[in-house]
């Protein structure tokens, strides 16, 4: 059950990864109570912002500054209050120890029960898997006594959940997880419509939610599924009883 004492971490590794991705998703956190807190790695200024770059004179800043604006009104349509922005270098994205543990620290700030973010293998994006291998060792590292970091306790071990990759067959995506979004599924179409960057990924994102919203009605029997997200998980199931 999502209620107020869920909380749900979102670590994108660019600008819109968290809308095309999870933005059903994130909206239905929003909207059921939960603590979602947002993190935005990188704008994705160098590979993922082609469009802004066909203007002429264009700068690095401005394509910061012209992404910043669309990820807070994308985060608006979502209802997401709570956002970072750690403007990280993309293409290549590097992890150091220091970024680590800034990461563990945010994690033991946040408490979440859940995090969404990438999942381990994305064909045509180093930067998604270096990402998500970050999160994972960060996650990991947030749960261990001997990990030090001032002002912060050691916190369970979250779950963790991989977004779908772009090119889903090609990355070896299969889902293990799908989440009905169609209560939440204008949010996120109005969250893509805030990025000018890369209109060409509304119509096939807005596809994608329709083709696993067929997925989910197939599993599951529900008739009202109309869209919905997949996701990978990166532990097992654990409870007291099948679901
Ligand atoms: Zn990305």
């Amino acid at each position: 059950m999502i209620d107020k004492n869920t909380n749900l971490l979102v670590v994108s590794a660019h600008a819109a990864d968290f809308v095309w991705r999870g933005g059903g998703t994130i909206a239905k956190y929003v909207k059921h109570g939960a603590n979602v807190s947002l993190l935005i790695l990188s704008y994705g200024a160098r590979g993922e912002s082609n469009a802004l770059w066909n203007m002429e004179g264009q700068t690095l800043e401005n394509v910061k500054s012209t992404r910043h604006g669309e990820i807070e009104a994308a985060a608006e349509c979502l209802g997401v209050k709570d956002i970072e922005f750690w403007d990280y270098q993309d293409y290549h994205m590097e992890i150091n120890n220091e970024r680590v543990e800034r990461l563990v620290h945010k994690i033991r700030k946040v408490k979440p029960h859940h995090i969404l973010t990438h999942g381990p293998k994305d064909a045509f994006n180093p930067d998604h898997e270096t990402v998500s291998k970050y999160v994972f060792d960060a996650s990991v590292l947030s749960t261990s006594n001997g990990v030090k970091l001032e002002g912060t306790t050691t916190v369970k071990q979250a779950q963790i959940f991989g977004f779908e990759p772009h090119q889903s067959e090609i990355s070896d995506f299969k889902p293990e997880v799908i989440l009905d979004i169609t209560e939440t599924y204008e949010r996120k179409e109005a969250a893509m419509n805030c990025f000018k960057a890369q209109p060409h990924l509304i119509d096939y994102y807005g596809w994608k939610a329709k083709m696993r919203g067929n997925h989910a009605r197939r599993c599951s029997g529900e008739k009202e599924y109309k869209y919905a997200e997949a996701f990978t998980r990166f532990f097992p199931y654990v409870g007291g009883e099948f679901i």
